[in-house]
């Protein structure tokens, strides 16, 4: 009888082993984060095109603890749309400063200027460049504690007030839309408000944060989001009056919200910009991996016949190249294998349960050509690398890398080699670099195999080139 028993089980052991090896294997290594516009963790993104270039102001996310912290203010820019990139700080006094949602910049007074939030209020910092460097346009370049009203954007003994959004109308007269619905002149000096400060009243009501506007055919268009994280929409209101109003609002007046079917969950926080045809784009952070972890998508814009806008058919695939820029292919690399891989970790929902996600961080994920999936390297790893087989010997000119988290700085080694044992170092980071891409010439070397080794910053890369 007991013999029976212990047989039963046992065939009840092997069947479940069967069953959990079938189903783990059957279970898909997916992306869940599609094609983001930048390799990067970035938030509450203002595009705009100068001089034939696009520039991406945004928040620096993937810094943890949440709202607490921020990432360094940097500028990535890109030709085509596709390859995007920044060299440092744009604003060097913010640098270890909470600093989120920057807004566009706006030229006016021969200058540029922009208004980020920073410690929870927003502030006017001038420029003679897009790039910067940028400077507090009023008061000392600094903050310190207390912050003085002296240098904020607003005057009152409490200037709180986030996301600023600025637009000059045609007639030279600028305003400044902020949180909560409000909206407001802004003198000549372009850092001074007028005290007359409205509250658009909206159609729907709740917080609101991430104002955008813009005018179209003599439209003026008032974007306001509702809600955040997974349940983040964009709700807006038009006036053929003036930017202060009065607004309609359509019938239809969601422009974005959750899609299940393209798995975009809480699209937020982020700008409407045109580019030289007069194209529309619609630029949104997405609720990602939780918290302050999220990356940003941008999708076409349509308008109806009556200027109304049509709700964003909302994909995390992306528009493609907006300007065709000469260049290279990358080579086909047939293989990636690294030093260790960190396990998957599944990101918990936090308002909508149908938002379950697994990240993976597999070798391959380093060349899928989607700036969505990464690789990393287990936390416990100390010497990390990653290597790139071409399958056969090629002729290398270049290679370009996209590190995790490159704002925090990199250093590296890269060493090639023709059968995968016997190496030699061909380059070697002189000190951190606080950058991305990170470019190395590679002289034509003929090999098969290129090994990054991470010295130092976060062990993980969301693309590699090879050229
Ligand atoms: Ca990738």
């Amino acid at each position: 009888m007991v013999k029976m028993y212990v047989k039963k089980n046992i065939v009840v052991c092997i069947i479940f082993i069967i069953l959990t090896v079938v189903t783990t294997s059957a279970q898909k290594i997916s992306n869940p984060f599609g094609n983001a516009l930048i390799p990067d963790m970035i938030a509450d993104a203002s595009i705009q095109l100068i001089d034939g270039i696009y520039y991406c102001y945004a928040t620096t996310d993937g810094y943890g603890k949440g709202l607490e912290t921020s990432g360094p203010p940097v500028v990535w820019k890109s030709k085509d749309f596709v390859h995007w990139k920044f060299d440092g700080t744009y604003f060097p006094s913010a640098l270890n400063q909470k600093y989120w949602a920057p807004s566009k910049v706006v030229y006016a007074n021969n200058q540029y200027y922009i208004y980020p939030t920073i410690n929870g209020y927003m502030y006017p910092a001038v420029s003679e460049s897009p790039d910067g460097p940028f400077r507090l346009a009023k008061g000392k370049d600094e903050f310190t504690k207390p912050y003085a009203v002296t240098s904020t954007l607003l005057d009152e003994p409490n200037p709180e007030g986030i996301d600023a959004e600025v637009f000059i109308d045609d007639d030279g007269q600028a305003y400044v839309f902020w949180g909560r619905h409000h909206v407001a002149k802004l003198h000549d000096d372009m850092v001074t408000v007028d005290s007359d400060i409205r509250v658009i009243k909206t159609r729907r009501e709740g917080y609101s944060e991430g104002p955008i506007f813009f005018k179209r055919n003599g439209i003026y268009y008032y974007l306001y989001t509702l809600g955040g994280d997974e349940k983040y929409q964009y709700a807006y209101g038009m006036s053929t009056v003036s930017p202060l109003g009065p607004y309609t609002f359509p019938e239809e007046d969601i422009i974005t919200t959750t899609d299940y079917e393209t798995g975009v969950f809480g699209p937020g926080h982020g700008s409407v910009f045109s580019d030289e045809k007069g194209n529309y784009y619609f630029t949104f952070l997405e609720f990602g991996r939780r918290s302050t972890n999220r990356q940003t998508y941008v999708n076409k814009m349509e308008f109806n016949e009556d200027g109304t806008i049509r709700p964003v058919k909302v994909n995390l695939e992306g528009v493609g190249p907006l300007n065709t820029v000469k260049g290279r292919r990358p080579l086909i690399i047939e293989k990636m294998e690294a030093s260790s891989v960190m396990p998957p970790e599944f990101i918990e929902p936090m308002k909508d349960t149908l938002c379950r996600r697994t990240e993976y961080f597999i070798p391959d994920f380093a060349k899928d050509q989607s700036n969505g999936s990464r690789w990393m390297a287990d936390s416990n790893d100390k010497d990390a690398w990653i290597v790139a087989d071409l399958g056969k010997i090629r002729k290398i000119r270049k290679s370009e890398i996209y590190f995790v988290k490159p704002t925090a700085g990199h250093s590296y080694q890269l060493e090639v080699s023709t059968d995968g044992k016997q190496w030699m170092v061909c380059k070697e980071s002189e000190s951190v670099k606080y950058c991305s891409l990170h470019e190395d010439n590679l002289n034509g070397v003929k090999v098969r195999f290129v090994r990054l080794r991470i010295i130092s910053g976060v062990s993980g890369i969301w693309e590699w080139n090879i050229y």
